[in-house]
């Protein structure tokens, strides 16, 4: 009646990315079980089925998930109710407060990675909170969607964070063993600044890959598909 639905975002990139991981499998798109991490400002991570999204940690807003630059990510929405009653805080500023001043920034007063990252190699024990519970939000989302999956031919991660942060993905992938995945470290620090490719070691079950999204191309794509004469 209202609208009210799980929409996510993100969804041309992780189309995006599963193609070309896809591809990079050699595999057709439909034969594949993917999670694919969008790791931007903004963050969604994705868990495709036979190449179909059948969960995604974005919702009816962005503001669920992952923790992001400034969005919280899940919170427990009893919180809502408590900051209300108990502060008094108007509604626009509790939006505003869980949008625009929490997630990494609320943790550490930073929302860019790469300040993060300068800050946790100085010592910085708030920027390293902020990184540790970055990943550990992350971590948890590849397994609820391993489980989801059952089987997992690929861990993908792209956007700014996905693409650039050796020191995210390692951080992410850290104790996933279980699931078979393992990084090969030399790869997973090679793989930054445009330089893409797997970074798995040989005996990790679960592919993971690095692949720089690429949003403009799969909305042509798409535009091309639904422009093609039926039949
Ligand atoms: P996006 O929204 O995909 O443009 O990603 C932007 C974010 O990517 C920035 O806010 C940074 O946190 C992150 N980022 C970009 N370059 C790097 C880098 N070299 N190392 C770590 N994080 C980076």
């Amino acid at each position: 009646e209202h609208g009210v639905r799980v929409y996510g975002f993100h969804g041309t990139s992780h189309a995006y990315v599963a193609r070309t991981a896809a591809e990079q499998l050699g595999k057709a798109p439909h034969a594949c079980n993917l999670i694919t991490a969008h790791l931007g400002n903004g963050a969604s991570i994705s868990a495709i089925q036979d190449g179909r999204s059948v969960d995604t940690s974005m919702g009816f807003t962005p503001l669920p998930g992952l923790i992001m630059g400034t969005r919280s990510g899940d919170v427990d929405p009893a919180l809502i109710f408590y900051l209300s009653a108990r502060l008094e805080m108007p509604l626009a500023e509790i939006d505003a407060l869980l949008n625009k001043r929490s997630g990494l920034v609320g943790i550490c007063g930073d929302n860019d990675l790469r300040d993060i990252e300068a800050r946790v190699a100085a010592g910085d024990e708030e920027a390293k909170l902020a990184l540790d519970m970055y990943a550990y939000r992350i971590r948890k989302y590849i397994g609820a969607y391993a489980a989801a999956l059952g089987r997992v031919d690929a861990l993908v991660f792209t956007a700014g964070v996905g693409e650039n942060s050796s020191l995210v993905r390692r951080e992410a992938c850290c104790g996933l063993d279980l699931l078979g995945i393992a990084l090969d470290e030399e790869k997973n620090q090679a793989a930054v600044r445009g330089r893409s490719g797997p970074i798995h070691s040989a005996k990790s079950r679960v592919a993971v890959l690095v692949i720089p999204t690429n949003e403009e191309l799969e909305i042509a794509r798409q535009v091309v598909d639904l422009l093609a004469p039926a039949g």
